[in-house]
């Protein structure tokens, strides 16, 4: 992922042609009303030239006048219950916003609104292979007949069952996410390359990323080294926004922890994720190859403890499934 090519004058530009677009559609709209009800194009032309003649009267010091001011308002009301009378919703000349809580600024009182996260998301989403990915990995495609009914050496449960069982857990995970009040959670998958890790992750990604949520999918790797190591040792200006991205994202994707290099940095840095993203409610899901017992002495007890406590730790386990697919296809064609 090139995070260099991450342009936030790109996302700032978009905001002004939105605002742009939705002038014009205002003026559209004002020159049909105008055409159908003359009234109210006189009205608001009074209502313009009082407008100035009180900023000018302000200017100069003098008492604005209260009269102009009510007449000002009543104006308003006029206007209204015309537009209401010719079959025209109210607030039919007024601004138009995509975003009314920023007013298409993306800025509320100087802080990003939520609706420049969304776009930041949208952005990186689509700088991403992900897209592609997301096409062909997503719950309608997770195939569970890849894991075996039959049992595994000591597990309580068949590979089905137990991808099964992860499979709902993972929809549920889903739902909080789109049911309000809910109790968002964090993940844990771990389990031997081949079993559906990346792919559980990339439904989880695509159903959030479908209902507008923001969604940061990263590897271990591009985290910790393309954008951290990055930011904080190379003073990369422009992965500001990323980092701050990592820390403000309603789900931060780890795919693949413990392939990255690990050292002292990378452990502290992890830590910092995991208890920062944990005290502001914010969810994660990490998938790693690492069997329990070793992740925990890679990294420390307080990651550990952390993840025993809110995560919920799911293994997955069976024959290797990329195997077996490329085995199908080698059939199929033979
Ligand atoms: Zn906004």
């Amino acid at each position: 992922m090139q995070f260099q090519m991450l342009k936030i004058a790109d996302i700032l530009r978009e905001y002004e042609q939105v605002r742009l677009m939705n002038k014009r559609k205002l003026q559209e709209r004002r020159a049909e009303v105008y055409e159908l009800i003359p009234e109210i194009r006189d009205l608001e032309q009074t209502s313009r030239s009082d407008y100035l003649a009180l900023a000018i009267a302000r200017i100069e010091g003098r008492a604005a006048d209260g009269a102009t001011q009510d007449t000002n308002r009543s104006r308003t009301e006029q206007k209204r219950s015309l537009l209401a009378a010719h079959g025209y919703p109210e607030d039919y000349l007024d601004p138009i916003y995509d975003c009314a809580d920023c007013e298409d600024t993306g800025f509320i009182n100087g802080a990003r609104c939520h609706c420049f996260m969304k776009r930041l998301t949208d952005r990186l989403y689509l700088m991403s292979n992900l897209r592609d990915i997301l096409e062909h990995e997503n719950f309608n495609t997770f195939d569970l007949d890849y894991y075996s009914r039959e049992p595994w050496e000591d597990k309580t449960y068949t590979p089905y069952d137990n991808a099964k069982s992860v499979l709902d857990k993972s929809h549920q995970f889903v739902d909080a996410f789109n049911t309000p009040g809910a109790k968002r959670g964090n993940l844990l998958f771990y389990g031997d390359t081949g079993l559906g890790k990346t792919f559980l992750t990339n439904c989880i990604a695509k159903e959030l990323l479908d209902t507008g949520h923001t969604v940061l999918y990263l590897t271990a790797n591009e985290l910790f080294e393309s954008v951290l190591a990055e930011y904080h040792m190379k003073d990369n200006k422009a992965l500001a926004d990323v980092y701050n991205y990592i820390y403000s994202c309603e789900l931060l994707i780890i795919d693949d922890l413990g392939t990255e290099l690990t050292n002292s940095y990378v452990v502290s840095q992890l830590f910092e994720i995991i208890n920062r993203r944990g005290n502001y409610g914010l969810s994660c899901l990490i998938s790693t190859n690492l069997p329990m017992q070793k992740f925990a002495s890679r990294y420390n007890e307080r990651i550990m403890s952390r993840i025993v406590a809110n995560y919920t730790i799911f293994n997955l386990y069976g024959d290797n499934i990329r195997y077996q697919k490329r085995k199908k296809i080698i059939q199929s064609t033979t």
